[in-house]
């Protein structure tokens, strides 16, 4: 308890969940996102109705259009909700304002986009540390946080360069460490992995997995079962809608060596 944030925040800040409270850390309830433009109308979220405990790790599948990456951006406040409810850590965040919102997400929401945000005329050290100064880190805790996050994605050799001088791989490493650097209890991660190599996305899925043991929540948005696999659990939707909600239970390694199965089963639908 010997952490002094400035501002009196405690840093990190507290995770989803307090001994003792099943309160979810996300639940929405009939949420729906219509988009108007040029008079055509998209409903790309339908009435979604789902519950996210403080800690899971839920993959969200589905095919191209079908709500994945609005869900997300509704979710962390980028975009507002057309109808429905959204509640995080047990209060009600749908109706914030932008400045509401930017405060929540300060403190208990990283995104990972596939445009990767980074501020070009900041270098990747301070584009990283930045959220966590900003979550009530100190200076040396910020460049702690930062030295293990960009060691860990192989890129610490980075940390002096302008984000416009990486690839895309490593600005999308740096993206996801921008990301974990506030220690949020909830990630939101559109794939992560999409623009690495075999060699980078078992960095960045080992981090993430990391991040799972640790107790943060995330909601990644994947097309690769193999990266949804590492996931408690797996949403499809489809057509705005979801589809199915499976719970993946790891088979116990037995006799017959079948240890790396892993099962689906239905929760609903
Ligand atoms: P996914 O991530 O599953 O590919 P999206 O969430 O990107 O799906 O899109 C869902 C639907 O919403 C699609 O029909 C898409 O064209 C539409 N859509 C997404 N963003 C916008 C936007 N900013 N304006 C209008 N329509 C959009």
């Amino acid at each position: 308890m010997s952490r002094s944030a400035p501002k009196g925040l405690p840093w990190p800040a507290q995770r989803g969940r307090l001994p003792g409270d099943d309160t979810p850390l996300l639940r929405t309830s009939k949420l729906v996102k219509v988009y108007r433009a040029d008079g055509v109308t998209v409903e790309a979220i339908r009435g979604v109705d789902i519950e996210f405990a403080a800690g899971e790790f839920v993959a969200i599948m589905g095919p191209s259009g079908s709500g994945k990456s609005t869900l997300l951006h509704v979710l962390g406040g980028l975009e507002p909700a057309t109808a429905g409810e959204i509640w995080l850590l047990g209060q009600r965040v749908d109706g914030l304002s932008t400045a509401g919102w930017a405060i929540l997400r300060r403190r208990h929401v990283g995104f990972v986009f596939q445009f990767f945000n980074l501020l070009s005329n900041m270098t990747v050290a301070d584009n990283v540390e930045l959220p966590a100064l900003l979550a009530g880190a100190t200076p040396r805790q910020a460049r702690k946080r930062r030295e293990e996050l960009l060691a860990e994605l192989g890129i610490a050799d980075k940390a002096g360069a302008a984000p416009t001088r990486l690839s895309g791989g490593e600005q999308q490493r740096v993206a996801l460490a921008r990301a974990l650097a506030n220690e949020p209890s909830l990630l939101l991660a559109d794939e992560p992995t999409g623009n690495l190599d075999s060699t980078n996305t078992r960095d960045v899925l080992r981090l993430l997995r990391r991040a799972h043991a640790d107790g943060q929540a995330i909601l990644m948005v994947t097309h690769d079962a193999r990266v949804a696999s590492l996931a408690d659990r797996v949403i499809n939707l489809f057509d705005g809608m979801v589809a199915d909600d499976a719970r993946i239970v790891p088979i116990p390694r037995g006799r017959n060596g079948v240890g790396d199965i892993v099962e689906l089963r239905e929760l609903r639908g």
